[in-house]
């Protein structure tokens, strides 16, 4: 252990010649960023073992935070920013002539995960950790994370996302801690003293083994810090499942096809936010994580020698939406089967233990899985789903007796589908959404019975994000500026960042926070100019949409209204306007075609407006390919608009908007997720607000009365882009490869209201570039925003799950 900058030096370059046998001028960044972090992960080893100890001590009540994606991107700098070294460190490698900065590029992002979700859970992690929880990570290793996006003549081409190629130096394997999942085989009932057993025969078993990671709590002051686990499962094939039924040659081809279905349970994380999935291996995927973590977390809860009764007093499961669902009939199945509880003491421990976050309202992202593919691929747990939904109608009819199309709606099994969210619901204590205006559009449209039913089960906790990775880590500057004008108290408590607002017309603070917006914009645009060749004007407003691409967040919206700006342009060579720079970033289901043709849209635009004398020093539109965590920690600092336009009602909460916000950009968006919350806090001044609000919305939906074509008919701004995507011209160069766009819009009826609401839209970018003009004013917009961000920290969402839902305390050190 190191405790100054020399000794670190000195340790550092020693490693560096024990294992690598080279002098330090002949290593490679990779090299340094290999010993950095293997020293780094075997330091914080101590940490570890020591929160372990406490854990195991104190006996303290502990959390398992079950999730399909953990997209938790690089973790060399925020380790060392946890650990309180990224001073010395850094200050260190400078003096040996290398720059930190270009060793976390050396990285490769951890790309766990499809988007906001995954990258959610790496937040809470991140916060749980800093604020002393003991709350942990229950994931899959993928061997192949998200795929690797490349455009290639303005189409995306998925490429294997081969993230493990160099090795995770943060991961320790522990196959000692190895666990048996079985799938398939048959149920033999036995009866015995008037009792039923069942067993499971003829399964086929896998093992899961563990990788775990330490999430590295935040020093702060502190004199040592809180390391939690998040623990992600590997797939492995049983050698003893080669010696069944061995006899014949094609016995070895048997056992070949086993192991290779075994390895692909953990080898893809399906590319599909929310929907076009691959079924089956999903399921396969989504019992492995049930199962594997459930039996340890049990293992771990044997150590303290408890009855199961008190299960619910010392441990609490959250599942991150409903892929994970399937712990609530596993731990049925492990109580009822082999702990020998009676099914209603069984029932009554699981709906103590368990609590659900729902994500969506969008029908076709929630999970129903055919009831044959569960019996046949995991026969006991479907029997206990199947027993579930039986009582749990049984109640529903004793309640509703006249109502049975009420039963039938709220059933789990329904025309022989297993609705997820339902048996979520019914297994769980706590059922919340994600941003105030989602959590009620639950609990009064989309899951209404369910509320009815069980009220005091609802709540909301609006998401937040970790204010150490997306400001303090990435944007030093602004870190550094705001500690030197009101202290480092906002670090731990990030409520206290509005004491900057004092400073929010005082002209010498606002020209600091200019020149920190310009720093990152020249250093994002350098970026775009050595990656893509074209050179950006740092001068420009920085518009920015990163996020998956998804007709519901309405990229296609935002590229419509540039192609305005260009017909606008065109028509007025002389237009005084304010450059603006378009900055995209945004991966699309490899089999969403509507999504991957408004990519290509995207790109042909850019190239048209920046190869076009005309228009090229006024308007500019980047793609930038492969949209992660480490390239959001490039454009958020450098932001001046933050697009959240999506159509109100359908976003549930947005983390996006966050994380510009809480870097100074202004946002453009709808009433919709967490930035109606935002413009709460922030009111007209603060925030461009347009478009039709979610009543307006849903109202369209239940009782019709849209048109998209007359909004076609009767503007001719809209006209001219809409004709645009089919006639050959500046944009399509033929009538059909844009044609899709066309027809979602025209024949489709706009189903998510861009037409109707282009016209506040374009009206807002109006008001944009009005107030851009006065800086003052526009800079004191911007503390504004990074003022109130502090409720948008993920440390007071994990306050909220910990003290109304989890009921857990921070561990004593
Ligand atoms: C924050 C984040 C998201 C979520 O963005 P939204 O705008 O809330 O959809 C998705 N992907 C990455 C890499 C992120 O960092």
């Amino acid at each position: 252990m190191f405790t100054n900058k020399e000794e670190f030096k000195q340790i550092f370059q020693n490693n560096v010649v024990s294992k690598l046998g080279k002098p330090l001028n002949e290593v490679s960044s990779e090299d340094v960023y290999t010993i950095l972090s293997r020293m780094m992960r075997e330091f914080a080893g101590r940490e570890w073992a020591s929160t372990n100890q406490e854990l195991r001590q104190d006996a303290e009540k502990q959390v398992y935070y079950l999730s399909l994606e953990f997209l938790i991107g690089r973790l060399l700098g925020n380790n060392l920013l946890n650990m309180g070294m990224l001073e010395m460190v850094k200050s260190g490698l400078d003096d040996l002539g290398i720059s930190l900065e270009e060793i976390e590029e050396q990285e490769a992002d951890a790309g766990l995960g499809n988007g906001g979700l995954g990258r959610l859970a790496a937040c809470f992690l991140d916060s749980l950790a800093s604020l002393g929880y003991a709350g942990h990570g229950c994931g899959i290793r993928y061997r192949y994370g998200l795929f690797e996006q490349k455009i290639v003549d303005g189409n995306q081409v998925e490429l294997p996302d081969d993230w493990l190629q160099k090795g995770f130096e943060w991961e320790v394997r522990r196959a000692d801690r190895k666990i048996e999942v079985r799938f398939g085989g048959y149920v033999e009932t036995r009866e015995a003293d008037g009792e039923l057993y069942f067993s499971l025969r003829d399964y086929e078993a896998v093992w899961a083994i563990p990788y775990d990671v330490p999430v590295i709590g935040y020093r702060g002051n502190q004199p040592d810090y809180h390391v939690n686990t998040l623990r992600l499962w590997s797939a492995e094939p049983v050698p003893e499942m080669a010696n069944r039924n061995l006899g014949g040659a094609g016995n070895y081809y048997s056992y070949l096809n086993y192991n290779r279905s075994v390895e692909s349970i953990s080898e893809f994380l399906y590319p599909d936010d929310s929907h076009y999935e691959g079924r089956l291996l999903r399921l396969k995927q989504q019992y492995f994580l049930c199962s594997a973590g459930l039996q340890s977390i049990l293992r771990t809860y044997d150590k303290l020698n408890l009855s199961y009764d008190q299960l619910p007093d010392k441990i609490a499961i959250h599942i991150n939406d409903t892929h994970p669902t399937l712990v609530i009939p596993e731990l049925m199945r492990i109580l009822v089967d082999e702990k020998g509880y009676g099914w209603d003491k069984a029932w009554n421990i699981v709906c103590r233990t368990v609590s659900y976050t729902n994500h969506t309202i969008l029908s076709e992202a929630l999970e129903k899985w055919p009831a044959q593919m569960i019996r046949d691929l995991i026969p006991r747990v479907y029997m206990v789903i199947d027993e579930i939904n039986k009582r749990f109608c049984k109640v529903l009819m004793e309640k509703y007796p006249d109502d049975p199309e009420r039963v039938a709606h709220m059933a789990i099994i329904f025309d022989d589908q297993v609705k997820m969210a339902h048996l979520a619901i019914a297994g769980s204590y706590s059922i919340n959404g994600v941003a105030a205006l989602h959590t009620d559009i639950l609990k009064e449209r989309e899951m209404r019975n369910f509320y009815e039913l069980y009220p005091e089960r609802f709540n909301n906790k609006t998401n937040g994000i970790t204010h150490r990775r997306w400001l303090m880590h990435a944007n030093p500057e602004l870190n550094d500026l705001i500690t030197e004008s009101i202290g480092s108290r906002w670090k731990t408590h990030p409520k206290e960042l509005v004491s900057i607002l004092k400073y929010s017309e005082d002209a010498a603070f606002q020209s600091k926070i200019a020149a920190i917006k310009k720093h990152n914009k020249q250093r994002l645009a350098q970026y775009i100019e050595q990656k893509y060749g074209t050179p950006v004007n740092t001068d420009s407003i920085f518009d920015v949409q990163i996020k998956r691409l998804h007709a519901y967040k309405r990229q296609l919206l935002n590229i419509l209204h540039v192609m305005y700006l260009y017909n606008q342009i065109k028509s007025m060579p002389s237009l005084n306007m304010v450059p603006r720079t378009f900055i995209f970033g945004a991966k699309a289901a490899p089999g969403y075609y509507l999504a991957k043709n408004t990519i290509k849209l995207i790109n042909r635009v850019a190239s048209v407006v920046n190869n076009d004398p005309d228009v090229k020093d006024k308007l500019n539109v980047f793609f930038l390919e492969n949209y992660s965590v480490s390239l959001a920690e490039k454009i958020i600092p450098a932001a001046d608009i933050s697009e959240q336009i999506s159509t109100a009602s359908k976003e549930a909460s947005g983390t996006g908007n966050m994380k510009l916000m809480m870097n100074g950009a202004l946002t453009i968006g709808t009433m919709d997720g967490a930035n109606v919350e935002m413009y709460e806090m922030l009111g007209d001044d603060n925030m461009f607000i347009f478009g039709l609000n979610a009543d307006e919305v849903m109202d369209y939906y239940q009782h019709g009365g849209y048109s998209a074509r007359d909004v076609y008919n009767s503007d001719p701004r809209i006209k001219e882009v809409v004709d645009q995507l089919i006639t050959p011209g500046p944009f399509a160069s033929n009538t059909y490869e844009f044609a899709s766009l066309y027809q979602s819009l025209i024949d489709g009826n706009d189903e998510y209201f861009m037409l109707k609401d282009f016209d506040s839209y374009a009206e807002s970018h109006v008001q944009i570039e009005a107030a851009y003009r006065n800086q003052q004013v526009w800079l004191k917009k911007s503390i504004h925003n990074i003022a109130h961000s502090g409720k948008f920290s993920s440390d007071r969402t994990i306050q909220q799950y910990a003290s109304e839902i989890w009921k857990i305390h921070p561990v004593q050190g």
